[in-house]
């Protein structure tokens, strides 16, 4: 009889209670199941599939360590993971599994419908929190609602983190599988499918504790300003490794206290700053946990199920080819194209162009970002869709449109990040790199902006204007 963690969005050893659960009574099996056709459908980007798998290879030996061995299994769909967990208790003498829970609509049939199922055939499946600080839906409004204002919901976070400081659950001792227990090879059951970005992300947790320590160590101290730079390397890029659960919220937060003797409300501004972000991640998987629909492609704020989205494919492939003509936008999107990861800043330069100058549904920006994001993560990406536009939770306010020029201007003043990204514009001054004329656009070949930005902001504003019930203020 033994134990089982099914790893998920949680792909490590320290602060995992799944794991630490199933291996609290002796030797444990570990399961990941492969789900291609379900990823697909959730616009998981293949280059974050990529680094699960490297990170599954990167665990194997480890878990081996501490007496756990790693099984895969496959299913094409979630509704067929139930039957072929059965399969999998019965064939190992499985009597339980742990996991962390996951938010997501699809995400909790998926457990409900295993949960029955092991039952019927005397096999618990319990469920534990890992992915974020505090349970989702562990922190309601006065009046027992779901928060959906970022500010209150930072400030009972605080407090709650303050009240009950997080403690760690400690990596399981060192110890020997049985002999006869085998672990699948990764390599043969989920093999490599495109060329990795292994340099940019490494896997290993060498490499991620030295991403934060060096951050925390000689850049957060710059975090308050800095992050808003592109050309600089003012944040953490901790993101796709928070998302796979390479790494826990609670260690992000656990170091930065350190460095911050301690504190979570004072001391240093720019770690300060980085906590508040830790909570933004915190407060958009709460607001999933209590209106689910946001995953099912709905909008948080119902009444802008009525903005007449425009229907213009051409200007979605140009914006999503990099070819729109705004310079920012483009070298953005090329950052995204080539790493799959994109700076914030920009994240929401780009989606507010998308759903307010281009008028085209963010549902399709959102899914666009997902597949080529490796730090897609269903919460946030949704939360900074619904935000830029408007229709979320404490989202921008409709008629506060960013204009991508002054942004760049602002935040790019000498076009260090554009020209990173876009290198047939390096010949350009810091004046014209934002908005080149039409015979620089000619002479280095790059197109004319594919929208006016002052009419398609009229355009966007009066779009959510005809709302009769929109919120003015
Ligand atoms: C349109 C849009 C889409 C986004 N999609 C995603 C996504 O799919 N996955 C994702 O992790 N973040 C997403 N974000 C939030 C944010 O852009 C990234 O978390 C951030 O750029 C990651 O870089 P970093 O690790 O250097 O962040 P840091 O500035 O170092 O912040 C530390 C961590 O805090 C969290 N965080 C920071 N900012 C935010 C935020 N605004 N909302 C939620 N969490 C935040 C992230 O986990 C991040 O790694 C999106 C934002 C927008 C506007």
């Amino acid at each position: 009889m033994s134990a089982c963690v099914w790893f998920r969005t949680d792909l490590r050893l320290e602060d995992q209670p799944a794991l630490a659960a199933a291996r609290r009574s002796g030797p444990a099996l570990a399961l990941f199941v492969v789900s291609p056709a379900q990823w697909a459908s959730h616009q998981d980007a293949p280059i974050k599939q990529d680094l699960w798998r490297r990170a599954l290879i990167d665990l194997q030996p480890r878990l081996a360590e501490i007496g756990v061995v790693l099984k895969i299994l496959h299913v094409q769909w979630w509704q067929d993971v139930a039957s072929a967990l059965v399969t999998f208790c019965q064939q190992n003498g499985v009597t339980e599994i742990h996991c962390n829970r996951e938010q997501g609509v699809n995400e909790r049939k998926r457990d409900r419908a295993c949960f029955t199922a092991l039952k019927t055939h005397g096999v618990e499946l319990i469920g534990h929190d890992g992915q974020t600080l505090l349970t989702p839906g562990s922190l309601k409004t006065g009046s027992g609602g779901v928060y959906r204002v970022f500010s209150p919901f930072a400030r009972a976070c605080r407090a709650r983190l303050r009240e009950q400081p997080i403690v760690r659950v400690p990596v399981p001792d060192a110890m020997r599988a049985p002999a006869d227990w085998q672990s699948d090879s990764i390599e043969a059951l989920w093999p490599e499918t495109l060329p990795s970005l292994a340099k940019t992300w490494p896997v290993d947790q060498t490499s991620i504790k030295q991403r934060l320590s060096d951050f925390l160590n000689t850049r957060i101290a710059a975090y308050e300003t800095a992050r808003n730079f592109p050309g600089q390397d003012g944040t953490s890029a901790l993101s796709p490794y928070l998302a796979a659960g390479l790494i826990s919220p609670a260690q992000c937060l656990e170091a930065a206290m350190i460095r911050n003797h301690g504190e979570l409300e004072t001391g240093q501004e720019g770690i300060r700053s980085w906590i508040n972000e830790l909570i933004w991640r915190e407060f958009y998987w709460h607001l999933l946990n209590g209106f689910p629909k946001l995953s099912m492609h709905q909008p948080l704020r119902p009444e802008t199920l009525g903005v007449q989205w425009r229907d213009a494919p051409e200007d979605f492939s140009a914006w999503a080819q990099a070819r729109t003509g705004i310079p920012i936008v483009d070298a953005a999107m090329q950052q995204m194209l080539a790493t799959g990861w994109m700076h914030n800043r920009l994240r929401m330069v780009v989606a507010m162009f998308f759903t307010k100058n281009l008028l085209l549904d963010w549902r399709l920006g959102e899914a666009f970002f997902m597949q080529h994001l490796i730090d897609g993560e269903l919460a946030a990406n949704n939360g900074g869709w619904q935000w830029s536009a408007s229709t979320g939770a404490d989202s921008a306010p409709y008629f506060r449109v960013f204009n991508p020029i002054s942004q760049s201007q602002k935040f790019d003043p000498q076009g260090d990040f554009i020209k990173q990204w876009l290198p047939n514009l390096s010949s350009l001054d810091a004046k014209s790199i934002h908005e080149p004329t039409a015979q620089q656009r000619q002479a280095l070949g790059y197109p004319a902006a594919i929208v006016d930005l002052k009419s398609s902001r009229v355009r966007a504003i009066d779009a959510f204007k005809r709302l009769s019930t929109i919120d003015t203020e």
